[in-house]
């Protein structure tokens, strides 16, 4: 399995933007043992974002692209792969429902244009964006998997590591295992964590180890790719293992459940209640 992976965004060119997502996504697909020869990157431009696909089906069987999929003019990458294909943009309900309930909760009304990002490739599995609106796609047709994901890095990683890889496990490599393993943390930040876990981190392929922020608490994300659940599951606990040798007085939960949550159960457990004094 060879992929290939194509940036679109003329800052990227300009050098005003470092393209960080290359580099996160090749990583992630080299801990998936997917073979990575070529980095394109191109300007928001129709043909040449053509050109480079059709270079990249030349040569590779996955063809990821990255940027482009917001609701502005120079947002074209599933426009043009739409049109290179053959293939057309069909409407993500669920992605659709999002976008109107966020524009309801703020103060301004939704532009028209802001349903593009609702729009996937017909056919394709959509990857969903857990930290912004634009939906990705993945498809397979022919000979070549098409991937399409959004350029903010922010938005882009959470889609890889909490989406996209599962899929392409699910698609492509359906002989392997994927687990993974979410530790909840508080009382520290993101850059303290990372700090701590330098060493845990560093060129750590598989499993892979990713970091998020949210609401004030802090996930790690464990995934580790095998033969069997039972040999994943042994490569997590020693990584598991490693970080709380580092973090362990931090760590509140595992899995869904986040602080609030953990904090009812407790409640509940021992039939205390919270008051809450307006002081
Ligand atoms: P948006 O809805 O924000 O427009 P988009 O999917 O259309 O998202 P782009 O417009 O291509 O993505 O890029 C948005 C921003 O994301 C860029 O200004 C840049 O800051 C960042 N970005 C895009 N591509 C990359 C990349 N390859 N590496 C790092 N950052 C990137
Ligand atoms: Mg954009």
């Amino acid at each position: 399995m060879r992929a290939e992976i194509i940036s679109v965004g003329t800052e990227l060119l300009l050098g005003q933007v470092v393209n960080t997502n290359s580099a996160y996504i090749a990583k992630k697909l080299a801990s998936l043992s997917i073979e990575v020869y070529h980095h394109i990157t191109v300007g928001d431009n129709a043909e040449r974002i053509k050109e480079a696909i059709e270079a990249a089906e030349s040569r590779s069987d996955m063809i990821i692209l990255s940027g482009g999929l917001g609701p502005t003019e120079d947002d074209i990458t599933k426009q043009v792969l739409s049109e290179y294909l053959d293939v057309e943009l069909v409407l993500h309900e669920d992605t659709q429902n999002k976008i109107i309930t966020y524009h309801k909760n703020s103060d301004f009304e939704m532009p028209k244009n802001n349903q593009l990002q609702a729009l996937m490739l017909m056919g394709a599995v959509p990857l969903l964006n857990d930290t912004g609106l634009a939906v990705g796609s993945f498809l397979e047709k022919g000979d070549h998997s098409y991937i399409i994901l959004p350029g903010p890095p922010d938005e882009l990683e959470p889609m890889v590591e909490n989406h996209l890889t599962q899929v392409i496990v699910d698609n492509i490599l359906d002989e392997q295992k994927l687990v993974s393993r979410i530790i909840r943390l508080f009382g520290l930040t993101e850059s303290q964590l990372a700090l701590k876990l330098e060493k845990v981190i560093q060129n750590q392929m598989n499993p892979t180890i990713a970091i998020y922020a949210e609401g004030g608490e802090l996930t790690i994300r464990i995934t580790a790719k095998g033969q069997s659940e039972e040999e994943c599951d042994k490569m997590i606990n020693k990584v598991e293992k490693a970080i709380n040798k580092e973090v362990k007085e931090f760590v509140f939960g595992y899995g869904e459940k986040n602080l609030s949550d953990v904090i009812k159960d407790i409640l509940i457990e021992q039939e205390k209640k919270l008051l809450l004094l307006k002081v």
